[in-house]
């Protein structure tokens, strides 16, 4: 007798019932960047359909995203100056701190989260301090957590620490809670790779490192267990959700990250993933929008929960044409 499995595929319906993974708009987090000016809306040439928003278009932006059921969003900044400390990053009337503001005054059931991170307000691009020619760790800490802190009296649901420093979990955690804010969340980039995957993001958030490279605090492209080890010290330090980053390539990863988390997992579906996508697109070489289907169904088999990824709002209206 022939085993078969292609029974549960005959017809639309069968395969409908018996799908082991489903995607939904409440699973996206739309990443957003937001810089001076007003009625900007900038395209990023490395990612098409992406835009620099100003405060005033980035709140129509949000409008628009939240009305296709896509709930939260997490903003970038593009502050006006740099310095070497990136004290534009936790100035109250920051470019972040003001969007903030402004999406949770006009959509106020939307979850904001913020990235939290030095690198887009340091003159040297590097995502902490740098003393000494390196990037100092325990220094870093105090301004992510200056940092945090305001994006949170701006308004936010979420901070998302991305720089990597060792035990920022926690010194966000306590200076939040310090100040009463207790119920507000972290999402941890807890396992992030130093990935060349990043290289349209780094022209969008004007970041790139002007010397040196970010693999002294970014994870190496072939570890695993140093991954499940990062993942389990940001849930000691008390993060609410943890993420991993990149997503298509480090599929494994999630699956394993996965396996010893009990807190909702993200993962984040990068610039360089979405911009091979657009491009091979363009070209006529895949059907852009099945591929884009199938590479976040398969972030989500691999046991993410929510996915970041510059493909929500695409993805958004596709889902509901097949419903
Ligand atoms: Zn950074």
């Amino acid at each position: 007798m022939i085993v078969r499995p292609r029974r549960l595929r005959r017809t639309s319906a069968i395969r409908d019932m018996v799908r082991e993974t489903t995607l939904s708009v409440k699973d996206f987090i739309t990443p957003l960047f937001v810089k001076h000016g007003k009625g900007v809306k900038d395209p990023i040439s490395s990612m098409p359909g992406q835009y620099q928003f100003s405060v005033d278009t980035i709140v129509k932006e949000a409008g628009e995203l939240w009305s296709l059921g896509i709930p939260a969003v997490i903003l970038f900044g593009l502050p006006d100056e740099k310095d070497d400390t990136g004290s534009r990053s936790w100035a109250d009337d920051g470019i972040v701190q003001r969007a903030v503001a402004a999406i949770k005054e006009s959509l106020p059931e939307m979850v904001v989260m913020t990235d939290v991170c030095l690198c887009e307000y340091t003159d040297h691009g590097h995502c902490g301090v740098i003393i000494n020619g390196v990037v100092d760790n325990d220094a870093t800490l105090e301004l992510l957590a200056r940092q945090a802190l305001s994006h949170v009296r701006a308004g936010a649901d979420f901070v998302a620490p991305s720089d990597m420093m060792d035990g920022r979990v926690a010194a966000i955690r306590t200076a939040l809670d310090q100040e009463g804010y207790q119920d507000i969340g972290i999402l941890s980039y807890a396992v992030k790779y130093a990935s060349a995957f990043y290289g349209p993001f780094r022209d969008a958030a004007d970041s790139a490192p002007q010397f040196g490279d970010r693999t002294g605090y970014q994870m190496d492209p072939a570890n695993l267990l140093e991954a499940l080890k990062e993942a389990e010290l940001d849930m000691e330090e008390g993060a609410d959700m943890i993420m991993v980053k990149p997503a298509m390539p480090y599929l494994d990863v999630i699956s394993r990250v996965r396996e010893v988390s009990l807190l909702p997992l993200a993962a984040y579906n990068v610039s360089g993933e979405y911009a091979m996508v657009k491009a091979a697109a363009e070209r006529g070489w895949i059907d852009g929008e099945r591929v884009m289907m199938e590479m976040l169904i398969s972030i989500k088999r691999a046991g993410a929960d929510l996915i970041l990824t510059y493909f929500a709002k695409e993805a958004a209206r596709g889902l509901m044409i097949d419903d």
